[in-house]
């Protein structure tokens, strides 16, 4: 009698199963399929310009960017939004790492730059490489600020100050929408 039940239910398994396979086949193909996915970036699917390895500069259209970020990255990244004070996932983090440019995955940061501040903000006193950014003059909302921009996309990032720790003395004030943060693995032994 057990012997049967289990027959049973093994059958009852095989049937939802192949059902669901069915299902799999019958769906029509994502489009997003259509376009030359970067395969190895796994967390950024839509996004086919996404790459930590390439450094060519990129030179979309708006309406490219758009399709590729999610809303939340395209405002900040594209429009020069800032995100609220204390409300992004980074301005408090602590763990070893990299962090990378949301929009392009270009390289920008080493936690080990990284400083605890109390603007809200993931602040940095340099980045990974001199042109991981580029700057550019904002005279927007009566200030006088330097603009920091993604040196592979133009994507912004945020601003930078003066009143950074040693031994750069700069505040690179991010935003960390546009920040992708990629922990060391145990056997790293610092940045490469
Ligand atoms: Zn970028």
């Amino acid at each position: 009698m057990k012997f049967i039940s289990y027959l049973a239910r093994t059958v009852f398994f095989i049937l939802v199963f192949m059902a669901t396979l069915s299902a799999c086949n019958g769906a029509p193909p994502p489009t997003i399929t259509q376009k030359p996915i970067a395969m190895t970036e796994k967390q950024h699917p839509a996004n086919p310009y996404y790459s930590r390895t390439d450094t060519t500069s990129l030179t979309l259209s708006d309406a490219v960017w758009k399709e590729v970020l999610t809303p939340a990255v395209y405002e900040v990244a594209r429009h020069g939004s800032t995100e609220q004070a204390f409300s992004g996932k980074y301005w408090d983090a602590e763990a070893r790492g990299t962090y990378f440019c949301a929009a392009c995955g270009n390289k920008l940061f080493r936690s080990d730059a990284k400083f605890a501040t109390t603007c809200g903000w993931p602040s940095f006193f340099e980045t990974v490489r001199p042109n991981s950014v580029l700057y550019r003059k904002d005279s927007s909302f009566g200030m006088e600020r330097t603009e920091v921009v993604c040196g592979r996309c133009k994507a912004h990032l945020g601003h930078v100050f003066d009143d950074g720790p040693p031994p750069t003395g700069k505040r690179f004030c991010m935003n960390s929408i546009v920040l992708d943060f990629e922990p060391d693995k145990p056997s790293s032994k610092g940045p490469q």
